[in-house]
């Protein structure tokens, strides 16, 4: 089917520029049609926390005035959704969490400013477990997301609103953020593209921080072109964000064409061990034969300390999480607790009643992992061992280009199957969460379908390799249609 016979929601980003450019629709028209969709979608779905329809009219008009007069930037009225911990200046910005429910931003994050800066439509923002912390998007105050290939199904998290919108076909494209796996395990279990970029690609101005050393904003899209447009605009130095790296950035786009001829791909062991779903291992082994069918060379590689990285993450990420979210404290922004007795009431009521269960958890083990008596058992050793699993990675990108495995343990699994047992729903980003340890780039693309569910292939690779794993991705996405399969209901 040509593009012209597609219905605007079934359009990837690149698609609808193109539409846009040939006069196709207007960005208003288009931005209507897909406000609709959120609306004929929002009951089931619970995809989105704010619709800014208003602004988002309002937009699409300046980019139609634009374009008309030759103007226009880069993404000139194309349609985005944020993840709701970016800020978004004079819109609601909750986090997922009750703390935040009443917090109107007074800033852009610097994601959401330079992707408006380039002429991107902002409809609304996405639900997501509260501050970014969980795997299925079951923590959100606002409710859990339903997957949009069976809603009685997790769309995994914690970007999971972001995930079903874009797979449901509501939105081309949404961002998200990743600290342990929070893109690319949502992207795996809809079926949709997810990029995790390098630590410091993309700065983290304006993201309501959940472990500042891990955190890192990437983007959900349907295809790994619509992810390279994207990333292009948002990739870049700021001077806001102490971390973020002045290196230039290269055109993700003009990259994608580069074969795989000769990319020399590594396999870990373990990530095909018992905790590996058998019909997922299956597509994973299918993709990585199609991979080397087109010319790319598999080799075995060793990341020995890989198997820690889940303990590891749960000791670093709480404790960073601990103090980042001492600030919400009832006073300066965010939920207050009504008639404190006094300063401490305040302070403890108004976080007793603003945080859900899974960031108390959080916040608990990272005070106590950094406390005076445990600070060298737990933290620092935690430290050392994240050390060693970079340098396992060091070591094995001496021989190999990227490393390629999946993304998930399993297919998408019932909401509420696993809310009861925090440790199970940890394993879930056994394979994602070394890459943010050691803050390398990661995507996830659909490769198969197992009982009817999406199964996704992750490629991690060296800093700052973002080029060669979307040009990877996007060689893939050329030889397979798995990207293009949409969940029924929502075609
Ligand atoms: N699921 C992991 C956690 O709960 C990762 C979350 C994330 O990447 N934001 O911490």
């Amino acid at each position: 089917m040509g593009e012209g016979d597609q219905a605007i929601h079934q359009r990837t980003l690149a698609g609808l520029a193109k539409g846009l450019a040939a006069g196709e629709f207007s960005s208003r028209e288009l931005t209507e049609a897909l406000l609709e969709r959120i609306a004929k979608h929002q009951a089931t779905l619970n995809a989105f926390i704010t619709v800014t329809a208003d602004q988002a009219l309002d937009q699409a008009d300046r980019a139609d005035q634009a374009r008309a007069s030759g103007n226009g930037g880069p993404l000139n009225g194309l349609p985005i959704v944020h993840k709701d911990l970016f800020c978004t200046r004079g819109v609601l910005t909750t986090c997922g969490s009750r703390i935040l429910d009443n917090f109107v931003s007074p800033y852009d994050a610097a994601v959401v400013e330079r992707l408006a800066a380039a002429g991107a439509i902002m409809l609304g923002k996405t639900n997501m477990d509260e501050f970014a912390m969980g795997s299925s998007n079951e923590t959100s105050f606002f409710g859990p997301v339903a997957n949009p290939w069976d809603t009685k199904l997790s769309p995994g998290g914690s970007s999971g609103g972001s995930a079903a919108a874009v797979a449901a076909r509501i939105v081309p494209a949404a961002t998200g953020t990743d600290t342990g796996g929070s893109i690319r395990q949502p992207a795996a279990l809809t079926g949709t593209t997810g990029i995790k970029p390098t630590y410091g690609r993309v700065s983290r101005f304006g993201m309501v921080a959940f472990a500042s050393s891990l955190d890192q904003a990437g983007v959900i899209t349907r295809s790994a072109e619509d992810a390279a447009m994207l990333l292009g605009v948002m990739a870049g130095h700021d001077v806001r964000d102490s971390t973020s790296v002045d290196h230039p950035v290269p055109d993700y786009v003009a990259g994608l064409g580069k074969s795989v001829k000769g990319l020399r791909i590594g396999i870990v062991r373990q990530h095909f061990d018992e905790g590996l779903d058998s019909q997922c291992a299956a597509s994973v082994k299918d993709a990585l034969k199609s991979l080397e069918d087109a010319g790319a060379e598999l080799v075995d590689v060793d990341l020995p300390n890989i198997g820690l990285s889940v303990p590891t993450y749960y000791v670093v990420a709480p404790a960073e999480c601990s103090s980042n979210l001492s600030r919400f404290d009832g006073v300066r922004f965010g939920h207050r607790a009504e008639k404190p007795e006094d300063l401490l009431d305040l302070y403890s009521r108004s976080r007793g009643e603003g945080f859900g269960a899974e960031v108390k958890r959080r916040v608990m083990t990272g005070t106590y992992v950094l406390s005076a008596g445990y600070y060298d058992a737990y933290y620092l050793k935690a430290q050392k061992v994240r050390q060693l699993i970079s340098q396992d990675f060091r070591n094995a990108f001496e021989n190999v280009d990227v490393i390629a495995g999946p993304t998930a343990p399993t297919t998408a699994f019932a909401i509420g199957e696993k809310t009861d047992d925090p440790i199970t729903m940890y394993l879930n980003d056994i394979y994602t969460i070394g890459a943010n340890l050691a803050g390398l780039p990661g995507i996830s693309v659909p490769c198969g379908l197992a009982d009817g569910l999406p199964v996704g292939l992750q490629m991690v690779g060296p800093h700052f390799a973002e080029e060669a794993l979307l040009a990877c991705a996007y060689q893939y996405q050329q030889l397979t249609d798995w990207h293009q399969r949409a969940p029924g209901g929502f075609l």
